[in-house]
């Protein structure tokens, strides 16, 4: 593989990068894919025990069949479905490199990583959302005791832990940790458990609030966090209690910053990029958008699952201006 005559360079080697790089090879085009962290490096950092509310026919790429245990497959599962398509289909990833910055030259783009500088006719940007948590932005948070990303009940057994947010990360987390012996305290800035919630979680953690064995303020966000305690105003009252832990689940947002360097246009509160819904391709020539980046900060628009089309449409849009 030449770096410097590449037909695509696609930006994570997330499930949906992994079906880009499919489908560029299937295409017959000089490809490679530059992943910061591990393969399907979100995916690695989900919660240890999780599973995909998707059925795993749904995660499946370039249709190679997902086997797992359950309909819904673990993140294990998931791990080793993807490890095996990216060694089967012997896809040019590069792991541990960074994209830092991408230079527009005649028809061309250089990208710049920590460790090489590419040259390709074309980027495709899959870089998803799960690398910046939507902060707090309250006195404490950057004490060690707090957490945007929860991975092991086994740390909060016996722990006065906060569980901030009623997504579904929040819920899934809060029932797992009360139920490995956390005392779990939900703090939730809307007035009930999000409506998103799992159809087959949502009774669960309802009934585990009504019976009391999780305790929940709702209408409620944290004001200050210390080393013992975490205070919160809940109907305009300053409440503070005891506290071990926290665990912020208050979501996650794309790197606007990135996607503004490279020229794309970010349209409306929602910042959702701008692209050709037919083609992916974005407001600059060349440059593609593919996978959950797509929703900006509707992060709960795009899926594995209704995103992975996104692979053909962009190599089909490159291979027909050839
Ligand atoms: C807990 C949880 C459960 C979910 N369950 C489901 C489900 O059941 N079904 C479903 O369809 N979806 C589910 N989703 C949503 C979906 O799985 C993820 O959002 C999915 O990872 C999206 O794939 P992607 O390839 O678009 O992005 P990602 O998987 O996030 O991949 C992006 C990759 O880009 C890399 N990257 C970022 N910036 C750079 C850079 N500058 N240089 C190099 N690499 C970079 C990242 O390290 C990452 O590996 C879930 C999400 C979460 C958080």
């Amino acid at each position: 593989m030449d770096i410097k005559s590449l037909d695509i360079l696609i930006v994570g080697a997330g499930p949906i990068g992994l079906a880009c790089a499919i489908a560029a090879k299937k295409a017959g085009l000089h490809y490679v894919v530059i992943e910061k962290g591990a393969l399907v490096n979100s995916l690695y950092h989900y919660p240890v025990n999780m599973n995909f509310f998707s059925t795993s026919e749904k995660l499946e790429i370039d249709e190679i069949p997902f086997i797992s245990k359950e309909p819904k497959p673990s993140k294990q599962e998931s791990l080793e479905y993807y490890r095996r398509v990216a060694t089967s289909k012997e896809l040019h990833i590069r792991l541990y490199e960074t994209v830092q910055g991408v230079e527009k030259k005649v028809n061309r783009f250089e990208v710049v990583t920590d460790k090489a500088i590419y040259s390709s006719t074309n980027i495709i940007v899959a870089t998803g959302f799960y690398d910046i948590p939507v902060q707090l932005n309250v006195p404490g948070e950057d004490l060690p005791k707090v957490t945007h990303y929860y991975s092991d009940p086994h740390a909060y057994a016996f722990q006065k832990t906060i569980v901030v947010g009623a997504s579904n990360s929040a819920v899934d987390a809060a029932l797992e940790i009360y139920r490995k012996g956390g005392d779990v305290t939900m703090i939730v800035r809307d007035k009930a458990i999000g409506e998103r919630v799992k159809y087959w979680v949502r009774p669960d953690i309802i009934n585990r609030i009504e019976e009391g064995s999780i305790t929940a303020y709702f209408n409620a966000e944290i004001t200050e966090i210390t080393d013992t305690t975490v205070s919160f105003s809940q109907d305009g009252i300053i409440k503070t209690i005891p506290n071990d832990y926290v665990v912020a689940l208050t979501g996650y947002k794309p790197d606007f910053t990135f996607l503004e360097s490279l020229g794309i246009n970010l349209i409306g509160e929602q910042k959702i990029p701008a692209y050709n819904e037919k083609t992916m391709e974005t407001n600059v020539n060349g440059i593609y958008l593919a996978g959950v980046i797509c929703g900006g900060l509707e992060t709960h628009k795009w899926f594995i699952e209704n995103s992975r089309v996104h692979a053909k449409m962009i190599v089909d849009a490159v291979v027909s201006k050839k």
